[in-house]
């Protein structure tokens, strides 16, 4: 695929809305002419161990300083975490005040998050939790899909500073945003689009701690999806809904896998058969590793679980309304799932095999009403209630707020494009079955 038309805001957009943000302008700095450089020494030198294998904080320690006062230090730091079991490889700062090079300090990265903070006193050692500093941007991306979804976002050159850990969580993301309306590894089509508003704490390393999308469209073969989000009491338990506010959410998960661990997505090849052998043997297969999570797709009653000849281990659960699903070839059950289980849309059930007939380690996907087997696809049963009737004039600002931001990135909602594409590949196509 050569035509290329990713589109998106660049950083120096993300610039200028962080510049926007903050309250003194570049402009309101006074000129104060050119200074001569002062040199300071460093008050503080220190110096980085890392833990080694079965090491403890005391052994580490040792020699650093009086057996009373590393008594005082282990004291102190066990109101935060065991100085025995720690992982290997934590970092541990020593920090000396010149210029006697007297111990005056130690810091020890508990996590990328939080670093236990040992300060030396005149009566013996204090500690205390420091929290590594995030800040607060606001990504916009948008694209349009060349091959498939994955390759999309993770390609998105917007997103180029962007660890691939992160990049690959912000598909979970948008992935757990559209479970209900568009299965990504089966409907995705070349010339869709995206765009997403997405909400992240970073670190100062640049990786993201925790982020949200605030909001999110998706053009799917010219059909357009939203979602917003939209938190009722501000208490992080919020939701997302379309543009008229009712829910995204479905009585059935499209995908018992997430996205992500789907391993048809590396390929546009391997996308198409997944499609053909729907109609061939009435069920879905998605392959996946050997031990990925399977989810039940919707509320229900587990009633078989155990082998099924050629289904191999295979789980099979009752859901209100006639239906039934069932997860074939798995490698093993989760504990706790037997006859009679109920389980909840989303919970374990089992994991990928390729037990009973089985080439490959993958998932085989059933869905039956009235003992047929139906496509996935084509069931819709809302199933979450819609913004509450009191939050309404809330939820009404809120959505334009975040829909005016979603509207201001270049290059989505471009369902007339869409359009255009479809007649492109037609075109080529039909140039492709020319008799010569
Ligand atoms: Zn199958």
């Amino acid at each position: 695929m050569s035509r290329s038309r990713t589109g998106g805001l660049g950083p120096s957009v993300a610039v200028a809305a962080a510049i926007a943000a903050s309250s003194c302008g570049v402009g309101e700095v006074p000129d104060v002419g050119l200074l001569d450089a002062v040199y300071a020494p460093p008050a503080e030198t220190v110096r980085i161990y890392s833990l080694g294998n079965g090491q403890t904080l005391g052994e580490l320690l040792d020699g650093t300083m009086s057996a009373n006062e590393q008594a005082s230090l282990l004291l102190s730091f066990r109101e935060h975490a065991s100085p025995r079991r720690m992982r290997p490889g934590t970092e541990i700062t020593l920090r000396y005040l010149r210029p006697d090079e007297w111990l005056r300090g130690i810091d020890v990265a508990m996590s990328r998050d939080e670093t236990v903070r040992l300060t030396r006193g005149p009566i013996g050692w204090s500690s205390r939790i420091v929290s590594t500093p995030v800040f607060v941007d606001t990504l916009f991306a948008s694209g349009e899909i060349e091959s498939v979804l994955w390759n999309a976002v993770v390609g998105n050159p917007v997103l180029g500073g962007m660890p691939v850990s992160d990049r690959n969580r912000l598909i979970d993301h948008l992935d757990r945003v559209f479970q209900w309306q568009v299965d990504f590894s089966r409907q995705i089509r070349v010339g869709d689009t995206y765009r997403f508003v997405f909400e992240r704490e970073v670190r100062p390393d640049g990786s993201m701690r925790a982020g949200r999308l605030l909001a999110a469209e998706l053009v799917n073969s010219g059909t357009l999806y939203h979602a917003i989000w939209f938190d009722p009491n501000d208490d992080g338990e919020g939701s997302y809904f379309d543009l008229d506010g009712e829910s995204v959410r479905r009585a059935f998960l499209l995908r018992p896998l997430a996205y992500r661990r789907i391993s048809s997505r590396f390929t546009a090849a391997r996308f198409h058969p997944v499609l053909n052998r729907w109609r061939a043997h009435r069920g879905v297969d998605y392959a996946a590793d050997r031990g990925t999570e399977v989810m039940a797709t919707s509320d229900g009653v587990v009633i078989h679980r155990g082998w099924d000849g050629s289904f191999g281990n295979s789980v099979e659960i009752r859901h209100p309304n006639g239906f039934v699903t069932r997860y074939a070839h798995l490698s093993s059950f989760r504990r706790g799932v037997v006859v009679g289980t109920r389980v909840k849309q989303g919970d374990i059930i089992g994991y990928v095999g390729m037990t009973g007939l089985a080439s490959g380690n993958h998932l085989h996907y059933e869905m039956l009403r009235a003992g047929r087997q139906i496509d996935p696809l084509s069931v819709d049963l809302p199933a979450g209630d819609p913004v509450p009737a009191e939050d309404r004039m809330r939820w009404l600002t809120e959505r334009n707020v975040r829909m005016s931001l979603l509207e201001s990135i270049p290059g989505g909602g471009p369902v007339r494009e869409a359009v255009v594409e479809v007649q492109e590949d037609a075109q080529n196509a039909a140039a492709q079955r020319s008799p010569w």
